[in-house]
């Protein structure tokens, strides 16, 4: 099941209606130690959200979500109201929206919350980036597991990948050669100025070296593939410790392991 927000949201988040007070806002903050306040009309629609940031650009004194504002300047932040302050129609999610869509979000659009809303568009919800990073540290972790248990069978499932990524080089190497041709029959046309020219033979050379590269990756996977027919691939030549599927999926031509690859490239 692909994870979506509902799982890594925090449910029936503190909010503030746009009229109660910016100061009583930065109050709430500072009590639960939030960052983020969704704001909510009567029905819980979702009308905006207040950051800390809003506030500390929009009030000239100091403030801080360690403690309170002192006596002192309460009396001039009074006056500002949540509708003042806070930014409106702001980006949301429902619970259903996938959690890479909600984080891409978040990236793309520079922001630290998510107001998450349910059917009706009300309230329900709010994804920040510190749950985000919670879920992608989760995630990972299940990751690594469901990796490791696999381990245990890895040249099954590392052949076919290699195979199907061989089979991806020969397309593509199957194209650079069309390109490589386009270009040398258009130079045999003629009618090509010199920096026309120029630019032709820069393509041609560019071509070459994508091909040259692809041609190499190829070499490699054929090795591996040879390898992996003869139960040799994924132990490592030197200790005949395991290698890791990610390296070989990296680098399928691979012999060793990290360890010893990088013993033996340390002068000594
Ligand atoms: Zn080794």
């Amino acid at each position: 099941m692909e994870p979506d927000v509902k799982t890594f949201m925090s449910g029936s988040p503190i909010s503030v209606d746009a009229t109660e007070s910016a100061l009583g806002a930065l109050d709430l903050m500072v009590d639960h130690g939030i960052r983020h306040l969704p704001v909510v009309d009567r029905s819980r629609r979702v009308v905006g959200v207040l950051t800390f940031d809003d506030l500390r650009a929009a009030f000239p004194q100091a403030i801080s979500l360690r403690e309170p504002p002192p006596a002192s300047d309460r009396f001039e932040m009074r006056d500002v109201s949540v509708g003042e302050v806070m930014t409106y129609a702001p980006v949301t999610a429902t619970v259903d929206t996938p959690l890479d869509q909600a984080a891409g979000l978040l990236a793309e659009r520079r922001i630290g919350c998510l107001p998450i809303l349910d059917e009706q568009g009300r309230l329900e919800g709010i994804i920040t980036e510190v749950d985000m990073l919670q879920a992608l540290a989760t995630l990972l972790w299940t990751q690594r597991k469901n990796d490791a248990s696999q381990e245990a069978r890895p040249a099954v499932t590392l052949i076919d990948t290699l195979r199907s990524e061989r089979d991806h080089i020969l397309v593509q190497l199957g194209k650079y050669e069309e390109h490589e041709q386009e270009i040398t029959e258009r130079r045999r046309g003629g009618g090509l100025d010199l920096v026309e020219q120029g630019a032709e033979v820069t393509e041609a050379e560019f071509t070459e070296e994508l091909a040259e590269l692809a041609a190499r990756r190829l070499q490699s996977l054929d090795h591996a593939i040879e390898r992996a027919e003869d139960g040799k691939l994924g132990h490592c030549e030197s200790c005949s410790g395991r290698i890791p599927a990610a390296r070989l999926r990296a680098l399928p031509g691979a012999t060793r392991c990290i360890r010893c690859a990088r013993r033996s490239e340390t002068p000594s």
